[in-house]
């Protein structure tokens, strides 16, 4: 089971630092990751470290940056070498353009760059025309896309599909059927990854999608996961 955090397990909140898991959701996020014996990965744009603090005290596998990062039971922490120079150039870039926009926040998570909104929506258009021109600047180094609120900034082509997939390769998640739920632009990648392999893409909230099934909001899918643990058959010791 691969889960998205923000927006799917969590509601968003104004600024991403302000999200707070509660303790009934971690507790059932640990009854889970016991029950499928490991297999429960939380597949994220936000940094390894900020979803280990998030999570604490649970220890599940991650994948931070959309996949730049990933830490498992197996291969232990692993990172995709960013472009540094290019980061670099682009948040310099950056930091001069929030001088002139202070209801923006730009999140350095070490390997990406996230550019949040949320504060001033009106002010999409702008960010947009103001992220072509230092693409156009810096090149086909660097890879951005659009989320809730939020422009990413990358230098890797990862994505939350090639996440799941490297999982899929390991123990414990090799050899079974994923499920993987999210609610944001960047976790089509995922659902079409799950697709592939035969498994379940659910989507959180509104919107088209590449997944199959769906789910309204975050406490539709704390429910559902309820649901899960107490209706799988618990298998023989
Ligand atoms: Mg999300």
């Amino acid at each position: 089971m691969f889960l998205d955090l923000d927006g799917t397990l969590s509601p968003l909140k104004e600024k991403p630092a302000d999200v707070v898991l509660e303790k009934r959701l971690l507790e059932l996020l640990q009854q889970l990751h016991q029950r499928l014996d490991g297999a429960l990965a939380i597949i994220s744009g936000r940094s390894i470290d900020d979803l280990s603090r998030l999570l604490s005290p649970l220890e599940l596998p991650l994948a931070g940056q959309h996949g730049a990062e990933r830490h498992d039971a197996v291969n232990g922490y692993s990172l995709t070498e960013p472009d540094y120079a290019t980061l670099h150039e682009a948040r310099e870039e950056l930091n001069r353009f929030l001088e002139a926009h202070p209801e923006l926040e730009l999140e350095d998570k070490g390997a990406s760059l996230a550019l949040h909104y949320r504060n001033a929506p009106y002010k999409q258009t702008t960010i947009e025309k103001q992220l072509e021109s230092l693409r156009e600047r810096l090149g086909d180094a660097l890879i951005m896309h659009g989320g809730k609120s939020v422009f990413e900034l990358r230098t890797t082509s990862c994505n939350k599909g090639e996440a799941i997939h490297q999982f899929m390769q390991v123990t414990p998640f090799a050899q079974r059927t994923p499920v993987f739920l999210g609610d944001d632009l960047t976790d089509e990648d995922g659902f079409e990854a799950v697709n592939a392999l035969g498994g379940y893409s659910i989507k959180v909230g509104q919107g088209e999608t590449r997944a199959r099934y769906r789910l309204d909001d975050t406490q539709a899918v704390e429910a559902w996961l309820k649901t899960c643990l107490e209706q799988w058959p618990v298998e023989p010791a």
